[in-house]
């Protein structure tokens, strides 16, 4: 950077790296937990009407208030058995946008907001962008059960940050496995001021059981689940997260946004694509099986994958994992480097998508695997 734009830059973002999963032209691309299924051609040819019915009227404004959006949103989370309303849905451009809104509402200077690394990489970057303190809290990092997060650890934390904000990942991001709602509710109840952020992008993959924080909502004002439609809903290109929480907290979030953030085209596509919920779902359960298939024969070539929640899995095992993601991508097959030693993250795409992967992975294990140094 050139030093009068270094100058110029906000001190606490000096020297500092901006979010950059590698955008590859590579034949399996598992990098970003994307639904690797295209949008099948029903909500296609719907889309494309719905979006041709906006056309002329883009000389308006879209509807601020993404109404009809916000109800197709509210009737899909209640889909689950919890009743959701219409004035306790939000949306944003992508969960991203709508984690920045509770940032932006709650956060701020001489505010903190606690996490549990490993989790996903953009919740410190929205913090700090907000001006907010960020503090690292830790997850089990070693032996069986490494990277969890229990009810007691979580609480200490707590205890010991007394942050604003609080994030839990579930199923979490990088490593997969679902929280417990003990966590959930001992963090929420450890900390009575703070904000308690759960963030389930990948809800909708986890297994049989996993109860999701929806449930908890009712008589929690301080309680958010976050949602997107990128994973599940194969819907990652048109922008669109969203959450749930108290009519009150909604409101709040008002007080922060752009006016008018949601286009009126990403309004309709999205729509559009929750009146066909069941097809745009309907990839779910083979996605599911490649990732229970991934985490039984990655474990099978002597690594060792993370019980998994989502639509990804974390394995560790390996000598140096920048090597074997190098090595994979020569190869053709782009994983992700989560900056975690010995481990490596891969999507579950389609059957043949994982095929090529394990394939690959296979050749490589007798000289990358971490015992065969
Ligand atoms: N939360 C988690 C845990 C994620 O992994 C991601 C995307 N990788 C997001 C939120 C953001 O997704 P989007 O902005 O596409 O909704």
């Amino acid at each position: 950077m050139r030093p009068e734009i270094e100058a110029l830059l906000r001190p606490d973002l000096r020297g500092g790296t901006a979010y950059g999963a590698p955008q590859l032209d590579v034949p399996v691309a598992l990098n970003t937990n994307e639904n690797s299924y295209a949008v099948p051609p029903v909500v296609t040819e719907a889309i494309t009407r719905a979006v041709a019915e906006t056309a002329a009227g883009l000389n308006r404004y879209p509807d601020r208030e993404f109404t009809v959006l916000r109800g197709a949103l509210a009737a899909y989370l209640s889909r689950s058995g919890t009743s959701i309303a219409v004035d306790q849905v939000w949306a944003g451009n992508g969960s991203n946008e709508v984690l920045l809104h509770l940032l932006q509402a709650f956060g701020g200077p001489g505010r903190v907001a606690l996490g549990f690394t490993p989790a996903y990489s953009m919740h410190p970057i929205i913090t700090t962008t907000t001006g907010t303190t960020w503090v690292d809290g830790m997850r089990g990092v070693a032996g069986a059960g490494a990277f969890d997060l229990d009810a007691a650890s979580a609480v200490a934390q707590v205890r010991a940050h007394r942050p604003d904000v609080v994030f839990l990942c579930s199923p979490n991001n990088p490593t997969g496995t679902a929280l417990g709602l003990d966590v959930v509710e001992a963090v929420h109840e450890a900390a009575p001021d703070a904000l308690v952020v759960v963030d389930e992008a990948y809800a909708e993959f986890a297994r049989p059981g996993t109860r999701s924080a929806l449930t908890l909502l009712e008589g929690r004002p301080r309680l958010v689940v976050t949602r997107t439609m990128s994973k599940a809903f194969a819907l990652a290109g048109a922008r669109l997260g969203y959450l749930a929480a108290d009519p009150d907290l909604v409101d709040a979030l008002r007080l922060v946004r752009m006016p008018y953030h949601l286009g009126t085209q990403t309004q309709a596509v999205a729509t559009a694509a929750l009146n066909h919920t069941d097809l745009m779902l309907h990839t779910v359960d083979v996605i599911k099986e490649q990732r229970d298939r991934i985490v039984a024969e990655v474990a099978a070539m002597g690594l060792d994958p993370v019980a998994s929640d989502a639509n990804f899995v974390l394995f560790g095992g390996l000598q140096d994992s920048h090597v074997t993601w190098q090595a994979l991508l020569d190869d053709g097959v782009l994983v992700r480097d989560v900056g975690i030693p010995h481990y490596l993250r891969v999507t579950a795409g389609t059957p043949e998508e994982t095929s090529r992967f394990l394939g690959a992975l296979a050749a490589l294990v007798p000289t990358h695997r971490l015992e065969a140094s």
